[in-house]
């Protein structure tokens, strides 16, 4: 891409994006102007309250909303362009969501092979060999052919994040994993997290746990008014905030 692109230089770039819901007569703006660069290998985590538009930020990321306006790009490649191949783009971006999201009816490593084989038609040979990889990097070989039912929620986390994970992501989105857990599970999938951190993996993590945030940021960003409202190392956000609502969100979690 030309050097006009906006974040040309950042593996993922947000301008001024814009997202509302609602009817022409209520709308309710969530993203009002979201301008967000990352760079390759970098954690962001968001911080905000209860809907501030952190789920909805990152869905916009991965196209499973539709911005109003604004710009995202990913390795320089206008995503947002609506002739984009929605699919391709997908498999760039790994997506993990609070409640675990696996097909309760398949086994482990077929919740795994689904979309390589159905949407990005991988041999199924190939499908399987690349979900073992995944499980083991996750910790959990041995429960291939498990029912998700069968694992504790922090197994199941980490299985979501295995399938996240299959079609080798550029970046990786990570909304709130653990808030469904019980606290004795939370441990071992922030430690992933922390892991697939410091591999070198790309990643925007929604969260509500400061101690995790303030263990695996590069940069916190809190969202407030449909905006990145301030942002800086964890040192700055957490211990030294600048602005008032910063200050008042932080203290409310205290
Ligand atoms: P957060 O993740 O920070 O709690 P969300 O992104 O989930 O915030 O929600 C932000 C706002 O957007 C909330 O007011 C929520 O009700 C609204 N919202 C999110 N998704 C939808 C949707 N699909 N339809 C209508 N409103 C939505
Ligand atoms: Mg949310």
């Amino acid at each position: 891409m030309t050097a006009a692109v906006p974040g040309a230089s950042s593996l993922l770039s947000l301008s001024g994006v814009r997202k509302s819901f609602g009817s022409r007569r209520e709308t309710n703006v969530v993203l009002r102007s979201i301008d967000l660069e990352v760079a390759s290998g970098e954690c962001v985590v968001l911080i905000g309250a209860s809907g501030s538009g952190k789920s909805t930020l990152l869905r916009c990321i991965n196209l499973l909303e539709t911005v109003d306006d604004g710009i995202i790009t990913l390795d320089g490649v206008e995503i947002t362009d609506p002739g984009v191949a929605v699919d391709r783009i997908r498999g760039r971006i790994g997506i993990v969501f609070q409640a675990y999201n696996l097909f309760p009816h398949l086994s482990v490593i077929d919740n795994i092979t689904l979309a390589p084989t159905r949407v990005h038609k991988v041999p199924v040979a190939a499908a399987r060999r690349r979900a073992m990889e995944m499980l083991e990097r996750v910790g959990l070989p041995d429960k291939a052919t498990a029912r998700p039912d069968d694992l504790s929620g922090g197994q199941q986390q980490r299985v979501a994040i295995a399938r996240a994970l299959v079609n080798d992501p550029a970046v990786m989105l990570l909304d709130e994993v653990t808030s469904a857990l019980d606290p004795e599970l939370v441990g071992e999938v922030l430690d992933l997290l922390a892991e697939l951190r410091s591999e070198g993996m790309t990643m925007i993590i929604n969260t509500h746990e400061m101690s995790f945030a303030s263990r695996i940021a590069d940069r916190i960003c809190f969202l407030h008014g449909g905006e990145i409202h301030e942002q800086g190392t964890p040192a700055e956000i957490l211990q030294a905030p600048r602005r008032e609502r910063t200050r008042q969100f932080l203290s409310r979690l205290a």
